[in-house]
């Protein structure tokens, strides 16, 4: 077998164990694999792809957002795609994002950035009409979600209606749902004291939870909701238009909830400090974050920058390094 037989061998395997993982993942709920383990295989992917370009199909893992939505949902197709998020996993490869930005700014600009923890729950869509809460959808594929409208009115911090006036006609606000790490021990006591299934962590019970047919269940289970941005908005107001950190703002204003750990730091650099002061807080959070998300602040450089197939080129995840997560999983294995 030639050397190139067998890179291409590794690729097909990859791929398919990947779509495995996804589909465990994101359909189940119940991984089998740590995060890290993911991430590792999906760099190799990615790595091969961009040795053989010739080899990259639209169907890879490394193009696709999430997993199917399940069909016990009615679907709801995104007006605008929810996409997934660019990966750094050390500093040199948030310094490279930064420069990427720039070269394809092709100006030597300062770029200001909304620095927020990445919560590590589930992408959700809220649409508002006209201040009222009218639909919810999980992210799904990216394209097609599916319609947990019922079960994301139970969740006690997501508003029904939105505080003030003014509101635009419609807006889709997008955010988080997840388990703080006190409900999600609840629970699984909980869980275990009723000889019921124990989640492997708040993620996952985050997500079993919000994808039930019935919404009574989801009543009873600690979830929470924190907004990160908007999607489709019509009769935008002036305050969603400026800056990120703006709609942020104008959000929170409307009664929506917001990590209080978000801010806008100046350059790479100020998005390093806010990574170290993050990881520093993180043991002492009421809840789980797996890294921060940096965005550029600049709606207007958002929208030169522009998207590639799975994610905004305006964006990064900068993940912690995941030294517990294999003990995590396991822990629960042995625990159940
Ligand atoms: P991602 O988790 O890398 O980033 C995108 C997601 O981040 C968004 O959809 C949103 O839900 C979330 N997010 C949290 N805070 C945010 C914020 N402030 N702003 C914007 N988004 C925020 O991408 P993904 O596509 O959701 O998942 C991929 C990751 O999931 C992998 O890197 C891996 O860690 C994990 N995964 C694990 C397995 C497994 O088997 N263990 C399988 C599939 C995926």
């Amino acid at each position: 077998m030639s050397g190139n037989d067998s890179l291409f061998n590794e690729l097909q395997t990859l791929k398919a164990q990947l779509n495995e993982y996804n589909y465990q993942y994101y359909v189940l709920d119940m991984p089998t694999v740590p995060d890290a383990e993911y991430d590792r295989l999906m760099r190799r992917l990615q790595e091969i792809e961009t040795q053989h370009p010739e080899w990259l199909s639209p169907d890879s893992p490394s193009q696709k957002v999430g997993g199917v939505p399940l069909e016990a949902f009615t679907q709801v197709t995104h007006e605008l795609p929810m996409l997934s998020l660019d990966n750094a996993f050390n500093e040199e490869e948030l310094l490279a994002f930064e420069k990427r930005l720039k070269d394809r700014l092709k100006r030597d600009i300062n770029i200001n950035y909304s620095c927020e923890p990445k919560l590590d729950g589930l992408a959700v869509s809220i649409l508002y009409e006209d201040g009222k809460f009218v639909r919810a959808a999980t992210r799904g594929d990216g394209r097609v979600g599916e319609d947990i409208t019922a079960n994301v009115r139970t969740i006690k911090n997501v508003p029904l209606s939105l505080r003030g006036e003014d509101f635009p006609t419609r807006m889709e606000v997008r955010g988080e749902v997840f388990m703080s790490l006190a409900g999600f021990a609840a629970l699984n006591k909980a869980q275990k004291d009723n000889d019921k299934k124990v989640f492997a962590n708040p993620r996952n019970a985050a997500a079993g939870s919000l994808r039930q047919l019935d919404s009574r269940i989801t009543a009873a289970r600690p979830l929470m909701f924190y907004a990160y941005s908007v999607g489709i908005v019509e009769g935008e107001r002036q305050a969603l238009k400026g800056e990120h950190a703006g709609r942020l703002k104008q959000l929170s204003q409307w009664g929506l909830p917001l990590s209080p750990e978000v801010s806008v730091a100046s350059g790479a650099k100020g998005c390093l400090e806010y990574y170290q002061g993050l990881a520093q807080k993180r043991a002492s959070l009421p809840y789980e974050i797996d890294g921060v998300v940096f965005k550029v602040n600049d709606i207007a450089l958002q929208q030169e920058l522009g998207f590639v197939a799975k994610a905004p080129r305006w964006a990064i995840a900068h993940k912690f390094p995941a030294q517990e997560e294999m003990t995590k999983l396991l822990d629960v294995e042995f625990q159940v």
